[in-house]
């Protein structure tokens, strides 16, 4: 795997090094950065970063979030992994930081092993030709044939409503992503669909149903969406 090359931004110097320290031993190439306007000036010098980890309270003119929202606001980084730092822990605040465009989040304090895990999640696809969509997603014991509209749990085929076939498609194509009930709206509302945070729960509840044995794929993030796991 070719190195990937993340952009930490925190203030912290004791977190900030740490961060470092422990993904330049996984051999990823790390930049780090006390602020966000010290982010921007590594971007506008060409470096082409391949996931940025951004912790929400930083001094100088930005936030984590409004960085993040700046970020997504360019072409060239409209899809990279955001995972986002943050002391804030209400629900409300992590939606927020979810809807300003991060994939990820993780609370203070955290434990130096899961960031990592969830660096490897974002960085599944990473080095990997480019992305062609994939027409046969697999993951454990269930695939999913995207144009056939098909889905398979051990070999069985389970039918499934058109809103939950999106759902389930929406999660599957960005393993580690946390989707709140207003991206999967915005993302499923269409013709002759309605559907509202409620009725998300609603559709998650009987996907999960007859995913049966594959059903713990889809994990609730209480109070925020549901994460899809990659992993049964
Ligand atoms: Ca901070």
């Amino acid at each position: 795997m070719k190195n990937a090359h993340i952009l930490v931004v925190e203030d912290e110097q004791d977190i900030r090094d740490l961060i470092s320290f422990q993904l330049k031993s996984e051999v990823h190439l790390v930049t780090a950065a006390e602020s966000a306007d010290k982010a921007v000036s590594v971007i506008e010098r060409g470096d082409k970063i391949d996931l940025f980890i951004i912790d929400w309270m930083l001094p100088g003119s930005m936030n984590g979030l409004e960085f993040t929202k700046k970020l997504r606001a360019q072409k060239v980084y409209q899809e990279t992994p955001v995972i986002m730092i943050t002391a804030l822990t209400q629900p409300e605040n992590i939606v927020a930081g979810l809807d300003a465009g991060a994939d990820d989040y993780i609370t203070k304090p955290f434990d130096m092993n899961v960031l990592q895990a969830r660096v490897r999640v974002q960085l599944r696809n990473f080095g990997s030709a480019p992305k062609t969509p994939e027409d046969l997603l697999t993951f454990g014991i269930l695939s999913i044939q995207v144009s056939k509209c098909r889905v398979f749990v051990e070999n069985e085929e389970i039918t499934l409503t058109s809103t939950e076939f999106k759902i389930l498609l929406l999660l599957a194509q960005k393993p580690g992503h946390v989707f709140t009930r207003e991206q999967f709206i915005n993302n499923i509302q269409g013709e002759n669909i309605f559907v509202t945070g409620r009725t998300i729960d609603t559709h998650i509840a009987g996907l999960r149903k007859k995913l049966g044995s594959a059903s713990n794929i889809i994990e609730t993030i209480r109070g925020i969406g549901y994460r899809f796991k990659d992993v049964i």
